[in-house]
């Protein structure tokens, strides 16, 4: 069948076939091109058929909601940073955690979370998937009584390493070895690590989640999760991401492949800043310790030394007393560091950590207040002579 031509048709329908396939001759962009879509449009009946039919197999665009070439795109970049098979994007680190969860688990299963996880992720085990039937147990973040705690049913080792707000280091190796030896799915949370400071897949776990929101967007603008896995762990994830109609927009995937190219830089400072006011932070008075696992004097320093390749922009530290005012004063005062959630942008931040909310098998009763900082890309003199003031204020 002949397409009419356009010439001959009347105004209002050519509103809506003209300038739809520009010609031009030329290079080509640095960046992939931002694809907006919902319909993806076939010459044939036959052809789309295909198309469907090929989709669960082969990465193949056919409608908005399974991806687009942006966001596939950005899935290629992730998985090379991470040293994986294939990626998916989700709309929140946080989504990305939750489909992770709801894919390889079922009810009658039992799964190991490690005490150091970022906190929603209990949230989600106590709403979701208690309901669902699904047994949690927490277990310590070094691992040492994961056999004491494994059930017959247990199907996954969930871990974050380094963890949140204090970062202890697992030994990601030989929690793989354990979770091979037992047919256990072993998953990490890698968003400290964002694929340059730290590989979860190259040390033996089958499935890597990052909040892109943090690092790899770097600018505080952009909401997004990874889930990388090895091979044997793809066809799970992509399945269950399609039964859900898990995707991204294009232009949140073009702002977190804008925020990759420059990574390395951006990291390369943040963890310089960061250990120069580690450093000083460990001579106040105000300070009893300072969490980093760049620091000789951390606890797991010696599994970081082996496993990473750098640390970032997060310091916590803990005050000499256990008044919490004592912290929140503190933060109220400074001047340059935004008070708020998240972290991985190029500026600085402070929270407040509240350690005994945000563990269960490790206590924390005993200790000072402890604060998070996210050291951003400031000249930390500034930051220096700010957190001086808000100690002495
Ligand atoms: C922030 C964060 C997440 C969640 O990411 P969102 O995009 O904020 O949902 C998950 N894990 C860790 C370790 C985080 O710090």
């Amino acid at each position: 069948m002949s397409k009419p031509l356009l010439k001959k048709l009347r105004p209002q329908t050519r509103l809506l076939k003209s300038g739809t396939a520009p010609v031009y001759q030329g290079g080509k962009a640095v960046n992939p091109p931002v694809v907006r879509a919902s319909t993806v449009l076939f010459e044939t009946v036959e052809e789309l058929a295909s198309m469907r039919a090929r989709r669960n197999d082969e990465r193949i665009f056919t409608y908005g909601a399974r991806g687009n070439p942006t966001a596939f795109a950005l899935e290629d970049a992730v998985a090379d940073i991470e040293g994986g098979y294939r990626t998916r994007l989700f709309p929140t680190g946080l989504a990305a955690i939750a489909m992770v969860f709801t894919t390889y688990l079922k009810p009658g299963d039992h799964v190991l979370i490690a005490d150091c996880v970022y906190q929603p992720v209990r949230h989600f085990a106590e709403t979701f998937m208690r309901q669902f039937g699904i047994e949690v147990t927490y277990f310590s973040a070094d691992g040492s009584d994961i056999a004491e705690k494994a059930r017959p049913n247990t199907k996954m080792l969930y871990v974050e390493c380094p963890g949140s707000l204090v970062y202890e280091l697992c030994d990601m190796r030989s929690l793989a070895t354990l979770a091979t030896a037992n047919g256990w799915l072993l998953v990490a949370d890698n968003t400290w690590g964002s694929g340059l400071q730290y590989q979860p897949l190259a040390l033996g776990a089958d499935v890597s989640i990052m909040a892109a929101t943090k690092y790899l967007g770097g600018h505080s603008d952009v909401m997004m999760g990874t889930v990388t896995t090895n091979e044997k762990a793809w066809q799970q994830l992509a399945i269950m991401t399609d039964a859900f109609g898990m995707t991204v927009s294009p232009d949140d995937a073009y702002l977190v492949l804008r925020g990759i190219r420059t990574l390395a830089a951006r990291l390369a400072l943040h963890e310089q800043h960061a250990l120069k006011i580690a450093h000083w932070l460990r001579d106040r008075p105000e300070v009893a310790r300072v969490f980093c696992p760049a620091l000789p004097d951390h606890p797991d320093h010696a599994i970081w030394q082996r496993d990473c390749k750098g640390t970032n922009g997060l310091i916590s530290f803990e005050f000499v007393r256990a008044d919490q005012q004592v912290a929140a004063s503190f933060v109220n005062r400074l001047g340059l560091f935004g008070i708020g959630a998240s972290w991985g942008g190029f500026e600085s931040l402070a929270t407040i950590a509240d350690m005994k909310a945000a563990r269960s098998v490790t206590d924390w009763s005993n200790s000072g207040a402890i604060v998070r900082l996210h050291i951003g890309l400031e000249d930390p003199d500034d930051l220096i002579e700010d957190l001086t003031q808000a100690f002495t204020g």
